[in-house]
């Protein structure tokens, strides 16, 4: 296996049609031929025989050489799903739901069909289902029903050079699966009773791991030095341009590469890289204004934003086909890395920037969850790059300076030795795992492990002996993290699982809730004075979600009655006039509905998951706030301070000093005792999504989580 980093100053791709016609898109010579050309298909017989005679195979392969919509669709073809599913897992749910789609496109049969996918609070797939694309969380989740994944015949790992903790994980899981479904080292074949062999008994598992060009040797080492095999790409050739100086302000730095393609460049859409939400709206402002003041002549620019908090109708805009006349600006995070493929896209802006979650542990309790804003590495570095050379030759405008480039790490820190540990401790239990025990490529660090465990004791999930509890197992079940699955736990004896399934679901949900305009926060503030509850940003959002409830005139605000019952023509009529009613509300009272209807899709499938569990989702509290905030607390327990003299917060478990965000109802307010959702770090240590609770509450908190356990 030979291969290198390309150098920075060349196209990142050596092997690249220099000259000749580009080939034939896939609506003109029909999707089948496009398959055909594609450049893993003269590689198909020889990549399905090697998966057929190994267990394991690790497929490198350059982007854009069809290894994530070819090989499931290989497989499939050649017979492997007679025997089980074929589940392919990725790093992000917009890619699972997007090549979903695609590789149904290209089978031509209807998603959710033949070709289906699977991602938290959102499932598209039937019995029909023999393909499919999940996020590698979702598979991790299915250990719990099905500890050997015995659904599947084939599970293919993608991306999994991208080593997020849900990878690291299944392969852990993989690894032991193999042994038990394929028996190895316990002699091969499996003998019954009678001693005669029941082939037909044996289900072994074939598993495809699939990584950009980085990292496979040490893929195939942790699979017994399985065989590698490397697939060439087809990429065209991109012309990378370095700064030649620095910038400071990246931001302003995309704004003016932006225009100067747009000016000068022909034709082809734009992909800009930005680190996070924040600076993706600051700049399409931006964008959209100036090219207002563009003279007549230019084309149109249409900005996409892109990042995960989106809904996913909201991402699936951005494969939409640009207009004639237009040039469309995609803004998005790391989100667009990998695994995608946008249509039309033929530059790619790079800020060099990323924002990175790290969990510090404090070895006293209290550890949270940062998100920082970092310099990329050279692999994000070449798949940004990458993808202007997806349909064609592009060109890639780095924002830093080719020193810069040459002084990043080479990848990113597996996922495992930064972030927080409780859900995937707490899962692990209930499949009999402990971490500690379990296989992985690599081993995360004693404090984040202990800071965890701590985490799921004072949850009531363990009982002192590190034994799971039924509240744990309980907890476990219900696909939600670990304190808000014990919130929920707690509503049932409180008697309040409709309110706290209503905040529960807003807070599960991707995007804000509250939108923001600095130039109209009086007109804001007086709009949303309503609902705004004494107690803080929970029973605002209760308020919310009721005021928002009642704005559509009738009960519930699913179309879909998926869980109120079936609507006759009349309840439809009826139906469209309360959604207009209630996108008038909201929009009135800016309030993104869009957060609210993936609320309410979520609370679809909680109600599910608690009638699932035995518990009564209509449970209602009424008007009594005590039992609902005292249900969220149980699951924040260690999420609380208390107020100190100089009016800032201090941590109950863990020594940091926090003050209210700006963001947060409570902003302004001193109360003795807060509960908060979590920890963000920027200048300050800031709470968010903050509680005022009575003292007495909270000095029984620890108690009572451990009580009940
Ligand atoms: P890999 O996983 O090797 O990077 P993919 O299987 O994702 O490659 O994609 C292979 C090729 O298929 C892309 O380069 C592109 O030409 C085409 N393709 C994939 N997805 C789409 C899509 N949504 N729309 C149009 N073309 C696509
Ligand atoms: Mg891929």
């Amino acid at each position: 296996l030979k291969h290198a980093p390309q150098a920075h100053s060349t196209p990142p791709r050596k092997k690249a049609r220099t000259s000749g016609p580009p080939p034939p898109s896939p609506a003109k010579a029909g999707i089948q031929e496009h398959r055909k050309q594609l450049p893993i298909a003269k590689g198909k017989d020889a990549l399905v025989q090697e998966i057929r005679a190994n267990d394991v195979t690790v497929l490198l392969g350059e982007t854009g050489s069809g290894k994530t919509t070819q090989i499931p669709q290989y497989l499939l073809e050649a017979g492997f799903a007679d025997a089980g599913m074929i589940g392919i897992t990725q790093p992000r749910k917009v890619a699972a739901t997007e090549l979903a789609a695609r590789v149904s496109v290209e089978q031509g049969t209807p998603l959710g069909g033949l070709i289906g996918y699977g991602i938290r609070f959102d499932e598209k797939s039937s019995a029909a289902t023999r393909v499919k694309y999940m996020t590698d969380g979702m598979l991790t989740r299915e250990l719990l029903g099905d500890p050997l994944l015995s659904k599947y015949a084939v599970i293919i790992v993608d991306e999994a050079h991208e080593r997020t903790l849900r990878t690291d994980l299944l392969l852990a899981n993989l690894k032991r699966i193999l042994r038990e479904r394929n028996g190895k080292g316990e002699g091969k074949p499996q003998v019954n009773g009678k001693g005669k062999e029941r082939e037909k008994d044996r289900n072994p598992l074939k598993v495809v791991i699939m990584s950009a060009t980085l990292d496979a040797e040490k893929f195939s080492q942790f699979f017994s030095n399985a065989k590698i095999i490397y697939v060439k790409g087809r990429q065209h050739p991109v012309k990378i341009f370095h700064a030649a100086q620095g910038q400071t302000d990246y931001v302003d730095a995309a704004l003016r590469t932006f225009f100067q393609v747009h000016v000068d460049q022909p034709p082809g859409d734009v992909l800009i890289f930005l680190p996070g939400q924040e600076d993706i709206e600051s700049l399409e402002k931006s964008i959209q204004m100036f090219a207002r003041q563009l003279p007549p002549g230019h084309d149109e620019v249409l900005t996409v934003p892109m990042y995960a908090a989106l809904s996913g109708a909201q991402l699936h805009r951005t494969f939409a086909p640009t207009p004639r006349k237009t040039r469309k600006c995609i803004l998005a995070t790391n989100i667009a890395e990998t695994s995608i493929t946008i249509p039309g896209v033929r530059y790619v802006i790079d800020t060099g920037k990323v924002k990175e979650k790290r969990y510090l542990a404090g070895s006293t309790g209290g550890g949270f969850d940062t998100l920082l804003t970092r310099d990329i590495n050279k692999s994000n570095a070449m798949q940004r790059a990458g993808r202007a050379g997806r349909e064609g030759p592009g060109f890639c405008y780095r924002l830093y300076t080719e020193d810069a480039f040459l002084g990043m790490a080479a990848s990113t820190e597996p996922e495992i030795l930064r972030c927080s540990l409780a859900q995937a401790m707490l899962q692990l239990l209930c499949i009999g795992q402990d971490i500690q025990d379990l296989d992985l490529m690599d081993m995360p660090d004693v404090d984040a492990i202990s800071s965890a465990l701590r985490t799921l004791f004072l949850l009531g999930a363990l009982d002192s002996q590190r034994e799971l509890t039924d509240l744990g197992r309980a907890m476990a079940a219900l696909p939600l993290e670990p304190t808000h699955a014990r919130a929920v736990l707690a509503s049932k004896d409180l008697n309040c699982t409709a309110e706290v399934l209503d905040i529960v679901s807003v807070l599960s949900a991707n995007g804000a809730l509250f939108l923001d305009a600095t130039d109209k926060r009086a007109e804001i503030a007086e709009a949303r004075r309503k609902f705004i509850h004494r107690s803080g940003d929970h029973l605002t959002i209760l308020n919310t979600v009721r005021a928002y409830r009642a704005a559509g005139g009738a009960d519930g605000e699913n179309a879909s009655g998926h869980v109120n019952g079936h609507g006759d023509g009349e309840e439809e009529k009826e139906e469209k006039v309360g959604r207009s009613a209630r996108k008038e509300w909201a929009r009135a009272h800016f309030i993104n509905e869009r957060t609210l209807r993936e609320a309410s899709s979520i609370r679809d499938q909680l109600r599910l998951s608690c009638t699932r569990a035995g518990i009564d989702w209509r449970a209602s509290c009424g008007e009594q706030e005590d039992p609902v905030l005292l249900s969220l607390a149980h699951g924040l327990a260690q999420n609380t301070a208390l107020i100190a003299p100089d009016g800032s917060y201090k941590q109950v478990m863990g020594q940091s000093v926090v003050k209210i965000h700006p963001s947060s109802s409570m902003a302004d307010k001193k109360v003795p005792a807060i509960i908060y959702d979590e920890l963000v770090y920027t200048n300050h240590i800031y709470a968010r999504g903050v509680s005022s609770i009575s003292k007495s509450y909270f000095n029984s908190l620890g108690a009572f989580n451990r009580r009940e356990a």
